[in-house]
């Protein structure tokens, strides 16, 4: 095995469980290796396959993938190749007819492939060894990222090539999820193997802010030359946030869903070429994207689940030197997560499973112990932790928000206004909302309207709760007004600081007005 790994991949060593996880399936027993991101996972199936006659059939859903691996295998002159929708069918016959003649050692294919009956046939007269599921999370319903066609072959392959060995592979299983997979591809609990989920390396922040895109900007001008991605929910947002960064003089390549293909390519290489630092993306981004150096990974938006923060994050720092991984988010993500998962046409049970998910996640961006250990023990609630002294929390347990800026905001309407508002005409104003009660008193003519338009009606809620509460407004018969005290923050020489809106997740924002 040793000189498989030297001949064919020029290393010397193996890593941690990758020699166990390719003893376990040449000696033809059913195994499971759950492995982080970057750890070496494609090599778990690939030794093995050089080891064993016979093919290895690799089901990967992800096409771009496919060819960079057997593009590199057939460097080595290992025979492989690849079947998927990119290919013509003159090229899909072609492999098709070496693989009768058992011209290859691998094969990759995406699992729509067995929907074709002339494949399947194929297959069945095949000398199969070894069946590999790439990203093996895909085939639990209980995954991050189901994908039902990957269910449908575990029973068709069963009937298909009955004797072979199958090996699955993925860096974000849950307990639960890792039993799932075991059970559906009938592995031995002795027949797992996995390493901690912790990479030193990555150094997590939750950092709440109220201007995430003014956060963004100056963090990348703060790390000229630093590579990093940062991900947003919505298209919308991801060309809004790209413009941003654009207009204050940072170049950057945008990557979703709705790009056309050759768009989606040059951004996509523009960026592991490292021509252009910063990608702006949904999560369509970064499924196979293989660069090392990527320094920073900011989150706009706050994922649906765990799963899908610790895969996207995994992406970063695959050199083995320190990065960031910043989470920010607004009150709104939590309730577009709930507004999908309650409109889906799930099973009640599994829209529970999903909502538990959430909550997770959601403590994760509220929680103030170590965040490290969080993720840790989300993945297995049997590892020991110890607090990783790097992340945010750890760093700064008693983490407030700095205010001081949109208490000015506040506080210099309050000064222009020549009749009271109210805190409901105070928020409409700083939001640049015409509303009757507001153009009724011209009160769209201060300067101050529209001043504070990017915030929303529940955090301006919360500033003006803060400021009243610490006696920097004075609230009476409903009517706001300024006091001395307010001077010291409007000239500068007072700082103002609160406790993050976190809390604020308790509270149900319309996301119609929001
Ligand atoms: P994963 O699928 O787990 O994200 P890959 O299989 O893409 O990771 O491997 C990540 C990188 O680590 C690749 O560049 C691979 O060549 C390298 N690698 C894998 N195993 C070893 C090893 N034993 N020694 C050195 N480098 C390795």
């Amino acid at each position: 095995m040793e000189k498989i790994l030297k001949q064919y991949f020029g290393f010397e060593n193996f890593r941690p469980k990758q020699k166990e996880i390719i003893e376990s399936v040449v000696s033809g027993h059913n195994t499971l290796g759950v492995l982080p991101t970057g750890s070496g996972k494609s090599l778990c199936f690939q030794v093995p396959g050089l080891e064993l006659d016979g093919l290895t059939l690799v089901i990967s859903p992800l096409i771009s993938l496919m060819r960079d691996q057997v593009e590199t295998l057939n460097a080595q002159s290992i025979p492989a190749a690849y079947l998927n929708s990119t290919l013509k069918k003159k090229e899909i016959d072609a492999v098709m007819s070496a693989l009768e003649s058992g011209r290859y050692q691998f094969l990759y294919v995406a699992p729509e492939r067995f929907n074709n009956e002339e494949f399947r046939q194929l297959v069945s007269r095949l000398d199969v060894s070894l069946i590999a599921f790439d990203e093996a999370h895909c085939i639990s319903k209980w995954g991050h990222d189901f994908r039902p066609s990957y269910q449908n072959i575990i029973p068709v392959l069963k009937e298909l090539v009955p004797e072979a060995t199958t090996v699955g592979l993925t860096a974000t299983a849950t307990e639960e999820v890792q039993e799932n997979i075991q059970e559906l591809l009938d592995i031995e609990g002795a027949r797992v193997y996995s390493t901690s989920v912790a990479r030193d390396n990555l150094h997590l922040s939750v950092n709440p802010t109220y201007q995430r895109e003014q956060f963004i900007e100056s963090y990348i001008k703060d790390r000229p030359g630093a590579p990093g991605i940062v991900y947003a929910a919505t298209r919308a947002e991801v060309e809004k946030i790209s413009l941003h960064l654009e207009e204050h003089g940072i170049e950057n390549v945008i990557y979703h869903g709705g790009l056309g293909k050759e768009e989606r390519n040059r951004n996509q290489r523009l960026f592991i070429t490292g021509e252009v630092d910063i990608a702006v993306a949904t999560n369509a981004f970064g499924m196979g994207i293989d660069k090392a150096d990527i320094r920073f990974i900011i989150h706009h938006n706050l994922p649906g689940d765990l799963e899908s923060y610790y895969q996207e994050i995994g992406r970063a720092g695959r050199d083995g030197k320190t990065s960031e991984c910043i989470l920010l988010s607004s009150p709104r993500d939590v309730n577009l997560h709930q507004f999908f998962i309650d409109r889906s046409n799930s099973t009640e049970q599994y829209k529970d499973h999903m909502r538990a998910k959430l909550d997770r996640m959601i403590q994760y961006n509220r929680t103030n112990k170590c965040l490290s250990s969080f993720i840790i023990k989300y993945f297995d609630a049997d590892e020991y932790v110890v607090e990783c002294g790097q992340c945010s929390n750890c760093l700064n347990p008693e983490r407030t928000y700095d205010m001081t800026l949109e208490a000015k905001l506040v506080l210099n309407l309050l000064a222009q206004s020549e009749m009271p508002v109210t805190k409901e005409q105070a928020i409409q104003i700083l939001r640049g909302e015409s509303a009757e009660n507001i153009l009724a008193f011209n009160l769209d003519t201060l300067s101050a309207f529209g001043t504070m338009e990017s915030y929303l009606t529940s955090e301006l809620n919360h500033i003006l709760e803060e400021l009243i509460y610490r006696g920097y407004v004075h609230l009476r018969d409903e009517q706001l007004y300024i006091v001395d005290r307010s001077r010291k923050v409007m000239n500068g020489s007072a700082a103002l600081h609160t406790v993050p809106f976190r809390r604020y997740f308790n509270e149900k924002v319309d996301i119609s007005t929001a």
